[in-house]
């Protein structure tokens, strides 16, 4: 059997999103577990709406997914150029060919005329399709045409008797009316190929063996299948990979909310977790299992379980799953993860002295079990790094207004100035001591100092805050705090 070679072939017009990241990694898993080859192509003949600012997100998405490809931009290949605007020639080249076999001819028609041609099918009632009134052109009509400045676009000359059969590794055989078709653009008036040929003339060119991609191209499937035929190309395999809905059961969008694999990388979310999450978008290995690490994803994944119904993106267990991978990572690959966020926002500088570095790591240590997504720790850490404290208001009214948070802020407030050593140990005691003082909880006691000292209700135990922020910083905010309260009684606001 010929080597696998398969390819994925975005096109440059926005950022990479989960659905084109999907396929991506279907189609590297199949490569890897068939030893084959994985193409990366750039189908960039839209020259409008194609930007290399695009090309370049794609490819950095990509590394990120660690969905390496083997040939394609920056690699190079034998099968090159991997760009579709350095292979225009090739698509004229293929379309002389079928001009000159009478499968393709020049239509010379004007948006007028189309247009006219699509209102008096819709009028009667019939499929708004090309008539195919320039098939026949006499060669003295083209002559003329072309005289009177016209630009001609390139046609196919659909077959449109009996049906076309793709059968497909995912949906099984699925039979297509050829009447359907019509005769079909494939090279526009300024010379650029269209979509459905382009991507013929590179998939055989390429030996693309399996056409891995979404469920959105199975209806253009007979149309290209007509032109692999034409031209005696062998035609690939394909497999159609189910579309991916928002939760309410619409094609994902912008509207979800992210859906660029950059901005997920962005918002902190781990390369392991997101592979791992969009291999179950439409595929499952069993019921039961979930965590699939990238080499276990090579081994276990098959086309014949990718299912033929539409994924639903659910961004809570891919939130889930990112915890979990944040979990499994040791201390320091937390810190290397993590530093460029923490200097991104301002709370260390690039320069990181060892005292700030363990300071860090201290912090990591304490929130890596409370964190799902990377960039929660702006939030849930800043207070160990910045002056400014934002308080809760909610927290504050239900902590701080309760009855004796003044009096057991200020019992401690001394203690904290005056232990020796600020340890967790040390801090520990003088908590337990407050507690009997006050005839309270502890955790009545030790409330009002997290609202003081975090200006929340929720933090990691206290006594690592205390340790990690230091005294000078606790006592402070202690004292900032028992100030807010009097102001407010002063004001009779309340608190
Ligand atoms: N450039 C096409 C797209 O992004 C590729 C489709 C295909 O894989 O054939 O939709």
């Amino acid at each position: 059997m010929n080597q696998v070679r398969v390819r994925f072939a975005p096109s440059p017009t926005g950022y990479l999103h989960v659905g084109g990241a999907r396929t991506a990694l279907f189609n590297y898993l199949y490569a890897k577990q068939n030893q084959g080859v994985f193409v990366l192509r750039i189908e960039d003949t839209d020259l409008v709406r194609s930007t290399d600012a695009s090309t370049q997100a794609i490819l950095d998405a990509m590394k990120y997914l660690g969905l390496d490809w083997d040939e394609g931009p920056e690699k190079g290949g034998d099968y090159g150029p991997y760009f579709q605007s350095q292979r225009l020639e090739l698509y004229q080249q293929y379309a002389d060919k079928l001009l000159a076999s009478g499968r393709a001819y020049q239509c010379f028609c004007t948006p007028e005329e189309l247009d006219q041609i699509r209102q008096e099918a819709v009028e009667q009632k019939r499929d708004p399709k090309y008539d195919g009134r320039c098939r026949n052109l006499t060669e003295a009509q083209r002559q003329e045409l072309i005289r009177q400045g016209r630009k001609p676009v390139v046609r196919f000359k659909a077959d449109y008797d009996g049906t076309t059969l793709v059968d497909d590794l995912i949906r099984g055989k699925v039979t297509f009316d050829n009447n359907q078709l019509d005769d079909f653009v494939i090279i526009k008036s300024d010379g650029m190929p269209t979509y459905n040929f382009a991507v013929v003339i590179d998939d055989a060119l390429m030996a693309i063996t399996h056409v891995i991609r979404g469920e959105d191209h199975l209806s253009n499937t007979p149309k290209q299948i007509q032109i692999y035929e034409a031209l005696g190309f062998s035609v690939p395999q394909f497999a159609h990979i189910p579309m991916i809905l928002g939760p309410d059961r619409t094609r994902l969008s912008k509207r979800h909310g992210a859906t660029s694999v950059g901005q997920f990388q962005e918002e902190g979310y781990l390369a392991e977790a997101m592979v791992n999450y969009l291999a179950l978008l439409g595929w499952s290995f069993d019921d039961s299992q979930t965590l699939f690490s990238k080499n276990e994803l090579i081994e276990k994944f098959t086309l014949a379980k990718v299912s033929k119904n539409p994924a639903v993106f659910d961004l809570a267990k891919l939130q889930w799953m990112n915890g979990v991978y944040i979990r499994e990572l040791s201390l320091d690959e937390l810190y290397e993860q993590t530093l460029p966020l923490f200097q991104g926002w301002g709370f260390v500088p690039t320069e990181v002295s060892s005292e700030l570095v363990g300071k860090v790591r201290s912090v990591l240590k304490i929130l890596q079990e409370r964190i799902k997504v990377l960039s929660e720790l702006r939030e849930v850490s800043y207070y160990f790094f910045q002056d400014e404290l934002h308080y809760d208001e909610k927290a504050v009214r239900k902590v701080l207004g309760k009855e004796g948070a003044v009096e057991i802020l200020s019992t401690l407030l001394p203690e904290l100035l005056s232990v020796t050593d600020y340890t967790q140990e040390n801090l520990e005691p003088i908590f337990r001591k407050a507690q009997e003082q006050h005839q309270r909880k502890l955790a009545d006691i030790i409330q009002p100092v997290r609202v003081a000292v975090t200006g929340t209700n929720v933090s990691p135990g206290i006594y690592d805050v205390l340790a990690i922020l230091g005294r000078a910083r606790t006592c402070q905010r202690i004292k900032d705090t028992l100030a807010l309260i009097k102001s407010r009684q002063e004001g009779s606001l309340g608190v």
